[in-house]
């Protein structure tokens, strides 16, 4: 069977749920083969194990985490020259489009980015059908790579992880990074003050709060963390300063796809629809029940988010 590689998204060892999904999508269109750089690939490997991957390539040249991302696309050219991969799949997140790009160059492939989906193209080896959702998901299209190796960015929640235990043989491999490639040093990286809540493009449900909220987001905090849920903002909320700018959702911010998503005291502008409505499910809670947000919702509460929001956690952590 064919090798599908997937880059594995990790925090020091710690596998992201991102990459349970892509390891899933990988299953459908061959045996997926996880590509892990860094330390710690011992412990990641019962995540990766978990989720199907035959085996994990092991990337530990210390030149792949001290610079930018141009040494990991030369790591990953080297290993699809090894092991000439049906299809590459890489997380949809900033770091990993720029990888992606310019391993689509290296490789002299196609690349698709931001797909919501990935299905098994025709035949055997046929290159994957991906689908996109474009024009602030007003189009949603299909396509495929028909040149060189497929190169896919998947983005969060295209698809619910499937476990499928296996026990992966790791390799540990080799790759040189040139000079060329050495001239974006990181000097300094720590990661964002802990929330205890799941990461926004990841998270499953996500309640946002906007302009609606006159500045108290306590009311959607609450709300959010009966439901293990990530919290979100508009721009004009952030604008505000009543949020945090890495919690935008919309054009010029974060673009998410939970399974739900709840929008508190938000109008609905195309520019925040933009981020938020590939949601599978979409709530708005908002006083103006001409709204533009209740055009999109699958269920729509006309109300002050200052009485709904507590009473709908009241109700949830009774359960
Ligand atoms: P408003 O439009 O002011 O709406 C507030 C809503 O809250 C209203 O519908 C009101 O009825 C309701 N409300 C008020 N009080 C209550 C209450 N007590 N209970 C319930 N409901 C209440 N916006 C984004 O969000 N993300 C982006 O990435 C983004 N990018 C942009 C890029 C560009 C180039 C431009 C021009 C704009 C962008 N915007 C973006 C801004 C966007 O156009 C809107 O201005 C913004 O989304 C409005 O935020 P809002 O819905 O919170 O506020």
């Amino acid at each position: 069977m064919s090798n599908v590689l997937v880059l594995v998204d990790h925090a020091g060892g710690k596998v992201r749920k991102t990459t349970a999904e892509l390891l899933t999508i990988a299953r459908r269109l061959g045996e997926p083969v996880a590509v892990y750089i860094g330390d710690g690939v011992q412990d990641a490997l019962p995540a990766l194990g978990q989720y199907g991957a035959t085996k994990v390539i092991a990337l530990t040249n210390p030149d792949l985490t001290q610079f930018l991302v141009a040494p990991k696309a030369e790591a990953l050219q080297q290993v699809a020259a090894k092991l000439e991969p049906t299809a590459i799949l890489i997380s949809s997140n900033a770091e990993g489009k720029e990888i992606a790009a310019r391993l689509a160059v290296k490789l002299d492939s196609g690349l698709i980015t931001d797909a919501v989906d990935v299905q098994a193209g025709d035949g055997a080896g046929g290159s994957p059908v991906t689908t996109q959702s474009v024009f602030a998901g007003n189009y949603t299209v299909q396509a495929k790579i028909t040149h060189g190796t497929p190169i896919i960015t998947v983005k969060p929640n295209a698809a619910s992880p499937e476990a499928a235990e296996t026990t992966p043989e790791v390799e540990e491999f080799d790759v040189s990074v040139s000079d060329a490639a050495k001239t974006a040093r990181i000097t300094d990286s720590k990661p964002r003050e802990a929330t205890g809540r799941p990461e926004l493009t990841e998270a499953a449900i996500i309640v946002s709060g906007g302009r609606g909220t006159g500045g108290d987001f306590g009311p959607v905090e609450a709300f959010a963390d009966s439901l293990g849920a990530a919290v979100g903002a508009s721009r004009a909320a952030v604008d505000s300063g009543w949020y945090p700018h890495a919690y935008q959702v919309g054009q010029t911010g974060k673009t998410v796809s939970p399974q739900l998503y709840v929008a508190a005291g938000i109008s609905g502008a195309i520019q925040h629809r933009a981020g938020m409505q590939t949601s599978k499910t979409i709530v708005a809670i908002n006083k103006d029940e001409e709204a533009p947000i209740f055009e999109l919702v699958d269920f729509g509460v006309v109300g002050d988010l200052h009485k709904v929001l507590p009473a709908a956690t009241e109700e949830v952590t009774k359960r």
